[in-house]
């Protein structure tokens, strides 16, 4: 079938817009009549930082990104990569300031009293702060607790507990048990991509920049957005790092984006002091390989070793349609077009409740990931059974109808239609036409 017959739901890597397909791909094959292709291209070359700076330009523009106070970050190794990162990272981020501190007040030369108020601190007070309400929170968590030592690591939530064991719900925040004395960072994630789970806006307990308790301690928010990125607006200043990989709202899979404070980048502790640490902090928690650093990766302007320029070029061509797409409204205009496409295929799957039951919360619902199952009538006890001979008919119609990637997550079963910024409203209409007709057959 051609492009046009089809609409692609995958979960990542997901659709890109047909346009930037197609630039890419001349580029890729003779990019702006170089007679090379842009993949051959030197990432040193003036050719590789224009494509840069106009990335983190586009990206700026839409996000309003205060530009003196964030910095923009092109790394590699995925999402993934940055569980690791943002805990090396931040970690050493704290520890820094105490080390400081304790030089400031014990004086010069005094490096064993410094390493030993230091390691107090560090058995006292370290803290992680994670909300675990889906698959890649909790994913995250364990990475924390991987390299810093589980002591270290508070699950201030952990959304299983009051759902039967399942994620689809976020508890009420007056349940989350922050680290009271403040936390080096807290982690979440706003979009579970597998279970469907999307926080509804920035959570009202992050809201003050300062921290819960100690001094001048800043209250630090990581968030995972690799499935909502550019998805609707938000207040950049809220956070303290905000990542994503680029193969679901973006791009394609090799280039990761990190938007970042500035302040978190100065202040890197040196290696031998996190050596002398490690009785009682595995280095493993605050030393980053090298590739990992957010500080030698701003300050090479993401050009520290070989940066995928076609990869990024790619996101690039994305962002600038983006920009031209939605002019002064920005990722508000993003954010319309992703409601409609959502509140289109909920609209379908709530109309026939006795075929259809969306997995999550009501209240936790994902625009980007619409999670559901077929059942065969709910029984008194209010549990959902899902009817999978049913599913596989619904699989197989919607393939008929060039309908793809509507398989669920094994961890979740059922359907799930992810509905990223390049999955068309036409596509959406049509997935939604799909939902009511196979209800009523
Ligand atoms: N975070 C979220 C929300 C994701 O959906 C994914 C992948 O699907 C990841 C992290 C991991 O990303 P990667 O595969 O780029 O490491």
């Amino acid at each position: 079938p051609s492009r046009s017959e089809i609409a692609y739901f995958g979960a990542g890597p997901a659709p890109l817009p047909t346009a930037a397909i197609e630039q890419s791909a001349q580029a890729f094959v003779n990019f702006q009549d170089t007679g090379l292709s842009l993949a051959e291209i030197s990432h040193r070359s003036p050719t590789a930082n224009k494509i840069l700076s106009d990335a983190k330009d586009a990206l700026a523009t839409l996000y309003d990104i205060p530009t003196d106070e964030y910095d923009v970050l092109f790394m590699q190794a995925g999402g993934t990569g940055e569980f690791s990162a943002t805990v090396q990272n931040l970690v050493g981020y704290w520890i820094e300031k105490r080390r400081r501190k304790a030089i400031a007040e014990l004086g010069e030369g005094k490096d064993a009293e410094v390493l030993d108020r230091v390691k107090r601190e560090v058995e006292a007070e370290l803290k992680v702060d994670y909300l675990v309400t889906g698959s890649w929170s909790l994913k995250a968590s364990q990475e924390a607790s991987r390299l810093l030592g589980a002591k270290y690591v508070n699950v201030a939530v952990d959304a299983r507990k009051s759902n039967n064991g399942k994620f689809g719900k976020i508890p009420d925040e007056k349940e989350w048990k922050l680290t009271p004395k403040g936390s080096a960072f807290t982690y979440y994630c706003d979009n579970e991509t597998v279970d469907g789970v999307e926080f509804p806006g920035f959570p009202k307990s992050l809201e003050s920049t300062t921290g819960a308790g100690e001094d001048d301690d800043e209250r630090i928010v990581v968030a995972d957005m690799s499935s909502n990125f550019l998805s609707r607006k938000i207040d950049v200043r809220k956070f303290g790092v905000i990542f994503g990989g680029a193969q679901k709202n973006l791009g394609i899979t090799g280039i990761t984006v990190v938007i970042i404070r500035k302040s978190l980048l100065s202040l890197v502790p040196p290696p031998t002091f996190l050596h002398a640490l490690s009785p009682v902090l595995p280095t493993s928690g605050a030393l980053p390989p090298i590739i990992f650093s957010f500080s030698t990766i701003a300050s090479n302007n993401s050009l520290y070793n070989t940066l995928p320029i076609f990869n990024l070029y790619v996101a690039t061509v994305v962002l600038q349609m983006l920009v031209s797409t939605f002019g002064q409204k920005k990722v508000s205009g993003q954010e319309e077009v992703a409601d409609r496409k959502a509140a289109l295929i909920y609209g379908a799957l709530d109309a026939h409740p006795d075929t259809y039951h969306v997995v999550p919360d009501k209240s936790v619902r994902s625009r980007m990931n619409i999670c559901f199952r077929i059942i065969s009538g709910t029984p008194s006890d209010g549990q959902v059974v899902a009817d999978e001979a049913k599913e596989k008919a619904f699989l197989a119609g919607a393939e008929k109808r060039g309908l793809l990637g509507l398989k669920g997550h094994r961890s979740v079963g059922g359907m799930r239609a992810s509905n990223y910024n390049a999955v068309l409203l036409e596509s959406a209409q049509k997935l939604a036409d799909y939902l009511v007709e196979f209800a009523k057959s």
